[in-house]
């Protein structure tokens, strides 16, 4: 796709999706660089990523974290950075650059209500009318989720803001006739469920509320056994959620992401492919199984009809191009 492209008219997801008919789409997720880092390594990514033509491109958020620095005199001194901002700027850089949908991952966490209604704000007058919304996880050092003072608890507080907006209902009550956005809202799902929900039941019943609430898709945890998605989507079905669910897809890549994913993302990792990497040679051998794995996922899931395959990239277009040219 030639770069510049700013004059495609602006299309929602769920629209993507159901235009698509038969067709699975690809898509990718891209996350902000580092702070000090340029938008040249954003590009970089997604420009050889560009001919599979991908109708949206997520951009995470990333909240402020807590650092501990030791001071001259011994104590630590607690200070908050946000280490990837610039979410929203990337995806107004990605729509004007490649002429793709963008969307940016909004969160509860670190917004009061009012922060988040600006937030969204912000977003409308960029023309950005889609966004996935998310609780966000605690921060280092907290053991669980807080959220603001007058912020938003679970996701499906914020889908409810969000619909409200596209009703044209913002927080001050005095405004009368507000102008209705057109957010097309997406969610998370977690066919290994969300690791604080007592079971998979409870969970999709508060996955249902955010459908309920106005959520158009599904997008899922990464997962590396098809049996678990599609088992998801079977119950999800049954529990009465009828939206698209999007497979998120991420390739194993070093021989430690058989722990350090597990253990961040409290997923599995099949059998078959923990003793495949185990047994590798070398780095490169880890990375091709890892590939192959990934590659044979998204064939299976691909000849399943899944609406649209979806891949966390974590900048690496290398291993995402292989994995998706593969297809
Ligand atoms: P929720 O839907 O609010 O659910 C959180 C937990 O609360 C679940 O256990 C749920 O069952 C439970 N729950 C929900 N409602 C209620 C209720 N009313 N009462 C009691 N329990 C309830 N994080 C980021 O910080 N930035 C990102 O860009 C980002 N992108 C993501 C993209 C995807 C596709 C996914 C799957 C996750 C992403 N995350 C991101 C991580 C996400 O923020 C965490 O997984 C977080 O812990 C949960 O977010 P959620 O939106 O699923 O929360």
């Amino acid at each position: 796709m030639s770069q510049n492209q700013n004059h495609k008219e602006k299309v929602k997801v769920i629209d993507h999706l159901q235009a698509s008919k038969e067709e699975t789409l690809i898509s990718f997720e891209v996350l902000p660089p580092l702070k000090g880092g340029s938008i040249d390594s954003i590009f970089n990514c997604l420009d050889p990523l560009m001919e599979f033509k991908p109708p949206f491109i997520d951009v995470t958020y990333h909240r402020e974290e807590f650092v501990y620095n030791q001071r001259p005199s011994g104590y630590y001194e607690k200070t908050a950075i946000r280490k990837r901002p610039g979410t929203v700027g990337i995806c107004a850089s990605i729509m004007h650059r490649y002429g793709v949908d963008a969307v940016p991952h909004l969160i509860c966490g670190g917004f009061s209500i009012e922060e988040t209604e600006n937030a969204l704000i912000d977003l409308k007058f960029l023309g950005i009318d889609n966004v996935l919304a998310l609780r966000g996880d605690a921060r280092h050092f907290e053991d669980k989720f807080v959220p603001e003072p007058n912020g938003h608890k679970y996701a499906v507080d914020l889908v409810n803001q969000i619909t409200d907006m596209n009703n044209g209902i913002y927080l001050d009550a005095s405004i009368e006739n507000g102008s209705k956005s057109e957010f097309c809202i997406g969610v998370a799902g977690y066919p290994e469920k969300h690791f604080e929900s007592p079971n998979l039941e409870v969970d999709l019943m508060f996955t249902k509320k955010k459908i309920e609430a106005g959520a158009d898709y599904i997008v899922t945890q990464m997962f590396f056994d098809n049996k678990r998605y599609f088992k998801f989507v079977d119950a999800c079905r049954n529990a009465g959620i009828h939206v698209p669910i999007i497979p998120g897809l991420k390739p194993l890549t070093r021989d430690y992401q058989l722990n350090s994913i597990p253990r961040r993302f409290f997923i599995d990792m099949p059998d078959e492919l923990a003793s495949e990497v185990l047994k590798a040679k070398s780095k490169d051998a880890v990375k091709e199984i890892g590939v192959e794995w990934c590659v044979a996922q998204s064939k299976e899931l691909k000849q399943a009809g899944v609406p649209c395959l979806h891949y966390y990239t974590m900048g690496d277009s290398t291993t995402t191009k292989k994995i998706v040219s593969a297809l």
